[in-house]
């Protein structure tokens, strides 16, 4: 019997097993890749908004996490698979056959891109399809691009993109780009970047061989055929969902499905918390995950004091 199980191991599951080792609670962290980080693996742009820390990417925040995570005493097993969580129970069925019980449960599973689920996409994934504007500017530079979306994750990738490329097509689906000002203003005057809004791709093309995108396909609102726009890569961002296929049956989720806590991260089954970006909808942040990591172990430590001093 552990005191915490925390599912997850980006920075909120990571802070939340730092803080319960620290409060002297029996952790144990389950992650499911092999490796420990979440996003941060996918954060190219230097952090500059980590209160104390500036980093030159995910990855160098993560190695400054991992010394503590290193020095703390709690379990993290990477590569486990869960199969099965019943919350109520708080008890943990994994793949590999172990069965696993705990007083309390913290689900720290975070969020995952949003796939458009078209032909091609996942083809040309790790060639043609360009996973972000920062690491992959150079392999791309004097080519034609394509970026789907029409957030600041979007826009912003645009315009780093456009500082290299020829020609930049953003594809969106609504009728105004979403990006935040200061993003979207900087688009009009760029006659690199081009926007179709109230379109679609439909199909990305290319070589199966190399692996090398030729061309993308595009639905315009109204339009009768689509048409094919020549291009070397896309890059898409439209958005995120959170990972909560274990639990979405078992506790409040919001219509997206988000996980929904109260003010000390516990959802509405006893003695389980989410933190970090699975409940986090509004305001998704490294700051913020850790944050909540703590708040879940203090919360959890001060009820186990409570109930051991009750006898
Ligand atoms: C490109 C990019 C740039 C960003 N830049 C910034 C920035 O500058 N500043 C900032 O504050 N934030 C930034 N963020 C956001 C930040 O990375 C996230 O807010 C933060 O990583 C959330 O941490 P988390 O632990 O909640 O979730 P995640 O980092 O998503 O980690 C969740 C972990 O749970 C694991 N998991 C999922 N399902 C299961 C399961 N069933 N069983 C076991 N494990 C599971 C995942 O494998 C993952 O390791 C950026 C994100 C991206 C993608």
């Amino acid at each position: 019997m552990h005191d915490v199980i925390i599912i997850g191991a980006g920075p909120a599951g990571l802070s939340a097993a730092f803080w319960c080792d620290e409060l002297g609670l029996d952790t144990l962290v389950l992650e499911q890749a092999e490796q420990i980080g979440g996003q941060l693996h996918r954060v190219y742009n230097p952090i500059e908004n980590y209160l104390g820390l500036k980093t030159r990417n995910g990855a160098e925040l993560l190695e400054i996490f991992t010394r503590d995570v290193d020095a703390a005493e709690f379990d993290l097993w990477t590569g486990a698979t869960i199969d099965f969580v019943d919350l109520r129970a708080r008890r943990v069925s994994l793949r590999s056959g172990e069965t696993l019980q705990a007083i309390s449960i913290i689900i720290a599973t975070g969020v995952r891109p949003r796939t458009l689920g078209i032909p091609g996409e996942k083809e040309f994934a790790g060639n043609g399809i360009i996973e972000s504007g920062t690491r992959d500017r150079d392999r791309f530079a004097g080519q034609d691009v394509c970026v789907i979306g029409g957030g600041d994750a979007a826009v912003e990738n645009a315009l780093l993109l456009a500082e290299v490329c020829p020609t930049v097509t953003v594809v969106h689906r609504g009728r105004k780009l979403r990006a935040r000002r200061e993003f979207a203003e900087r688009v009009q005057p760029d006659h690199r970047v081009t926007v179709f809004t109230e379109s679609v791709v439909t199909r990305i093309m290319g070589d199966a061989i190399s692996g090398a995108v030729e061309a993308v396909e595009i639905q315009r609102k109204g339009g009768l055929k689509p048409f094919q726009l020549a291009v070397r890569g896309v890059l898409i961002r439209i958005g995120v969902e959170p990972n909560t296929e274990l639990v979405r049956e078992q506790l409040a989720v919001n219509d997206d499905g988000y996980v929904a806590v109260n003010s000390e991260q516990e959802t509405n089954v006893s003695m389980v918390f989410a933190i970090g970006d699975v409940s986090n909808q509004a305001a998704p942040t490294i700051s913020g995950a850790t944050g909540a990591g703590a708040t879940a172990a203090k919360v959890i430590a001060a009820r186990l004091n409570r109930s051991k001093a009750e006898g």
